[in-house]
């Protein structure tokens, strides 16, 4: 089972494929957690993403694609996993489908996770993130143990500029623009589900746990 978060930043993808993962033993995963394996086992693959990821550029998509592809053929994903961060774009999507393909597996489920834009707006302006390690926390909802300190790696926290209300809304905008045609990707293979995202967790868990099994 082979199954695709995608949802606008904001809207609990991460959060929620990690539950899902943690209860249903699915393995969940990410690209962030995949760059920073390869940068530091020093894979070719890692030393090539390194600087992207060290200076916050976006890494190629053949860089991405070749470790995405690596992860899901260890043991562990023989029987599928989730996957959050991952595709990008359609073509990124294309390229999975195909690499799948030719190992006769298949993509088999696609759950978007939508939450309105004003919503989205409230959510990622209160979020602080780590330079350290990637974590983000929220003000509010995801707070750190420590104020201003990452849990995972203690560096200290900072809020970024592009999380500031006015430039939220561009990003939104440009992500959009991005995940609409991977939508419209999966769903001319009737692979999209759609769950709504403003709801509390435990009951949006329980409906991705409904389409998964269904
Ligand atoms: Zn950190």
């Amino acid at each position: 089972m082979f199954v695709i978060f995608l949802g606008l930043p904001g809207a609990g993808k991460g959060t929620q494929a990690a539950r899902l993962a943690s209860q249903t033993g699915l393995v969940h995963v990410t690209t962030g957690e995949i760059f920073r394996e390869n940068i530091r086992n020093e894979t070719d693959l890692g030393k090539k993403a390194k600087p992207f990821v060290e200076s916050g550029r976006l890494v190629p998509d053949e860089i991405t694609i070749g470790m995405l592809l690596d992860r899901i053929s260890q043991p562990d994903c023989a029987d599928g996993c989730l996957l959050d961060g991952f595709p990008r774009n359609t073509s990124q999507a294309a390229a999975l489908d195909e690499a799948l393909s030719a190992q006769g597996r298949a993509i088999d489920k696609v759950v978007y996770i939508k939450v309105d834009e004003e919503e989205l707006v409230r959510r990622l302006a209160g979020r602080w993130s780590c330079p350290g390690c990637g974590a983000v926390y929220h003000e509010t909802s995801e707070p750190p143990k420590e104020a201003g300190i990452c849990d995972s790696c203690s560096s200290k926290l900072r809020q970024r500029e592009d999380d500031r209300p006015e430039i939220v809304v561009t990003r939104l905008k440009v992500n959009m623009e991005q995940l609409q045609p991977m939508l419209d990707f999966y769903r001319a293979q009737n692979k999209v589900s759609e769950v709504d995202g403003a709801r509390d967790a435990e009951v949006i868990t329980d409906a991705l746990k409904e389409i998964i099994a269904g």
